[in-house]
């Protein structure tokens, strides 16, 4: 089962790329298709030949991995290439679902809530 926050705080992601790097899905649905689609220039199908491939259980689509295991769309250092459109799932992290011993890879930090926003900008000035 995912662990949640403590009441009234959050987990503010370090940007240590860690999660882009393990193996694993980063699977994209419809709508997150297209918007990134359209954040690279391209059409839907164009990037879906390109960048993704059927998921294991054959029930969706998942971002290529590199041959490292890493996602395609990690840059050195810790950059994701479609950052403003990216999965729900890679911004849903540790918050809205982890796994058992993931704060072992994982470098976010617990902030109180009401203080997130001001953290976030803390964090990338
Ligand atoms: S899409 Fe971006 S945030 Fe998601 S795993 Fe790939 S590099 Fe990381
Ligand atoms: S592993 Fe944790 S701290 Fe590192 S990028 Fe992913 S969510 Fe952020």
């Amino acid at each position: 089962m995912d662990e949640k926050p403590p009441e009234g705080k959050k987990w503010l992601c370090q940007r240590c790329g860690n999660c882009c790097r393990w193996p694993g899905l980063v699977r994209v649905g419809d709508q997150e298709v297209d918007a990134i689609a359209d954040y690279l220039n391209m059409t839907s199908e164009q990037f879906i030949e390109k960048y993704t491939e059927v998921t294991p259980d054959r029930r969706g689509l998942t971002i290529i991995s590199k041959p490292d295991e890493s996602c395609l769309f990690l840059e050195e250092p810790n950059i994701c290439q479609i950052n403003d459109v990216k999965p729900i799932q890679c911004g849903g992290f540790p918050n809205t679902w982890n796994f058992p011993g993931w704060e072992k890879s994982c470098e976010a930090v617990l902030v109180p809530k009401e203080n997130f926003d001001s953290e976030v900008k803390k964090r990338d000035s």
